[in-house]
């Protein structure tokens, strides 16, 4: 795993080897542990050097811009390299989200497994205003209310009603349980969402 590491080999350079075969489930396994650990912060550097190179792109596509043709030809060609290394960059978030779901499948055995009617409910019963994200800015016994997560906004319009334990705003007009709230504020699957709720 170490050899193919892309830290040791991208940090220094401007462009990169592509990722090796994905492992086997066996190969996996036995480097588990340190997977489990390195593979978030894999991620979030690629993730960061993804950005960092598409914005170097940006900025130099902006300056050929006012470039005459000829000169055009020749900054397009130098930026062929960071179009490699951003496709390049892809790839490997690509392999480690492979991995990390390839760990996830085997230590966490409900991946797989069907929700019951039970299981939706008590998702449904979850408290709101326990997962609701902002602040709450206005309640009395029925109702709370806080600035609405899914648009910009000064005054609060999303209101929490206690007695459904349901939401609605008078800004976007969104309205929906604990379940589909979870679903569209964190893009979850509607299995993934009853699952963060019970
Ligand atoms: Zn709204």
């Amino acid at each position: 795993m170490e050899a193919n590491d892309w830290v040791m080999k991208g940090k220094t350079m401007n462009y990169w080897q592509y990722p090796p075969q994905l492992p086997t489930q066996e190969e996996v396994e036995a480097f588990e542990d340190g997977l489990v650990e390195t593979i978030p912060a894999k991620l979030l550097e690629l993730y960061d050097r993804k950005e960092a190179v598409a914005d170097l792109v940006q900025r130099k596509a902006d300056k050929a811009h006012d470039l005459d043709k000829r000169s055009k030809i020749f900054a397009t060609a130098l930026l062929a390299e960071e179009y490699r290394e951003v496709k390049i960059i892809e790839k490997w978030i690509k392999y480690w989200l492979f991995i990390q779901r390839m760990i996830e499948k085997r230590t966490d055995p409900l991946v797989e497994v069907d929700l019951t009617e039970l299981d939706i409910a008590q998702a449904k019963a979850h408290p709101f205003e326990q997962i609701f994200s902002n602040p709450i800015l206005k309640k009395n016994r029925k109702y709370q209310i806080g600035l609405c997560p899914f648009h910009l906004e000064k005054t609060p319009s999303f209101t929490i009603y206690l007695e459904t334990n349901s939401g609605y705003c008078f800004g976007c007009h969104w309205s929906g349980d604990t379940i589909s709230f979870r679903q569209d504020k964190d893009h979850l699957t509607f299995k993934n969402a009853v699952r963060s709720l019970i």
